[in-house]
């Protein structure tokens, strides 16, 4: 019997129409743009001005916080302006303006592919590059990946797993990259393994992935024969669920450990890395080579050329499009992630970040919402819910403002997966309604746990 998660959860139709396109590289644009704003947390500063000469890999923003991370320029060329500009929703964010010259590596990063498969001893030098490199988590949070290595001394992990379910519906680009890049993936999964200092490891991999489950297994069974470093990594193929990528599902699916409300993974010993986290972390500490690309998926029924490209960060979004033909005249929507908890881009112009995973083309028909009718009272979105949560209850309070009766139904727990709002029947925006007031009450709780100044 395959393993899912224990609580709710919904099956909408996979459509990975996209998951025969082999990597391909995205030629570099004229101009990049690379946001500081690229990871949870404070955002990078700029340590780069307008006429400064930058390399690719050179670092151009430098961590402001504890939770923050390096930012490194994924071009060569010349700093043309360090200013505001907008980001996919709008919102005004520093970016570096770099026009192209050329492709100049900075010395010390090894942009061959030979694969390296000796793990260094030291966990510190491990720690160290991933830092330095600016790895963050891509499985959409975008987590520094050193901190999330570094759990406080009273917290200890006893495993490692990989999410590699990729449940979101049309998304192909970590599929892609196990078929592509297995080797390097596991490679990831054990300097990790060192860090953490545990003994186990499971990649998870939903069945609707045959080919990523087999390559996956052959590169950790190819690894484990080279050295003990690779010993006790696993592939584990699980049923297929949304959402099973959810940090909290996945780990209940793999070891059947809830984690609380409010509490972290590290709580029940478990730490989640995705796939494309793995491979970053393999690059910066095999290759000491700073995460300045990632693999974006461009799809939709809609768009006539399906496409999983390798995108340098920064590169304007309308650039991709036009390259792959422009956008269709029946698209509606452009939406980067998945449909269920994907953002609608609404600048085009803006650019790549490290954490983009999609280009979705949605027509009308599939976008357009049916109009909202009353509450039946049928359950269906409390028993979607993965989160064990009464949708129904938190948009009643939501709508209402009772904030603390919401803080007591844990909205703050809402994992934002929008299976209440795919379920219910009312065409109620569930979603959108505890979206909000889980953002109104998670600043209510900080500012009750903030220091007083
Ligand atoms: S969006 Fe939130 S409330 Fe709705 S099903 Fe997901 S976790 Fe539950
Ligand atoms: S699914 Fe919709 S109609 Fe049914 S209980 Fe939930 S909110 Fe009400």
């Amino acid at each position: 019997m395959k393993k899912t998660f224990s609580i709710g959860g919904v099956h909408p139709d996979d459509k990975k129409i996209s998951a025969g396109c082999r990597i391909e590289t995205l030629p570099v644009p004229k101009t990049v743009y690379i946001s500081m704003a690229q990871h949870l947390g404070g955002p990078a500063k700029a340590v780069v001005a307008a006429g400064d000469k930058v390399k690719t890999g050179q670092v151009i923003g430098e961590p402001t916080g504890f939770i923050s991370a390096y930012v490194h320029s994924s071009v060569s060329g010349t700093v043309k302006s360090v200013g505001l500009r907008k980001d996919i929703v709008g919102i005004p964010v520093v970016h570096v303006e770099i026009e192209v010259e050329g492709d100049e590596w900075m010395e010390g990063i090894d942009t061959s592919d030979t694969l390296v498969t000796d793990i260094p001893q030291d966990p510190k030098f491990i720690v160290d590059r991933i830092k330095s490199n600016g790895v963050v988590g891509l499985g959409g949070a975008t987590f520094p990946t050193n901190v999330k290595l570094c759990p406080p001394p009273d917290k200890k992990a006893d495993i490692l797993i990989l999410n590699g379910a990729e449940c979101e519906p049309y998304l192909t680009s970590d599929y892609r990259i196990m078929i592509e890049k297995p080797r390097q993936i596991v490679v990831g999964a054990a300097l990790m393994k060192r860090v953490l200092g545990v003994g186990r490891v499971v990649i998870g991999i939903e069945e609707n992935k045959p080919e990523a489950i087999a390559s996956m297994g052959e590169a950790a069974k190819a690894l484990a024969a080279v050295s003990p470093d690779y010993s006790g990594i696993e592939v584990m193929t699980l049923k297929k669920k949304y959402p099973q990528g959810g940090e909290k599902q996945l780990i209940d699916a793999v070891v059947h450990r809830q984690v609380k409300s409010m509490g972290l993974p590290i709580d029940v010993g478990a730490v989640v890395q995705n796939v494309a986290t793995s491979l970053a972390v393999y690059d910066a500490v095999q290759k000491n080579r700073p995460l300045i690309d990632n693999t974006v998926t461009v799809t939709g029924e809609c768009f006539p050329k399906q496409s999983n490209l390798l995108v340098r960060v920064g590169t304007p979004i309308s650039y991709i499009i036009d390259y792959l033909g422009g956008v269709p005249e029946t698209a509606a929507k452009v939406v980067s992630g998945g449909p269920m908890m994907g953002k609608a881009i609404s600048n085009l112009d803006a650019a790549t970040l490290k954490g983009t995973s999609s280009v979705l083309f949605l027509t009308e028909a599939q976008t357009k919402r049916q109009p909202e009718t009353n509450c039946i009272r049928c359950g269906k979105c409390a028993e979607a819910c993965p989160m064990g949560l009464e949708p129904f209850l938190l948009n009643k309070l939501a709508r209402n403002g009772m904030m603390d009766e919401l803080e007591q139904n844990a909205v703050q727990d809402c994992i934002e997966c929008g299976c209440c709002l795919y379920s219910c029947p009312a065409y109620i925006p569930l979603l959108d309604t505890i979206r909000m007031a889980k953002g109104e009450v998670i600043k209510i709780i900080r500012s009750r746990t903030a220091p007083k100044k």
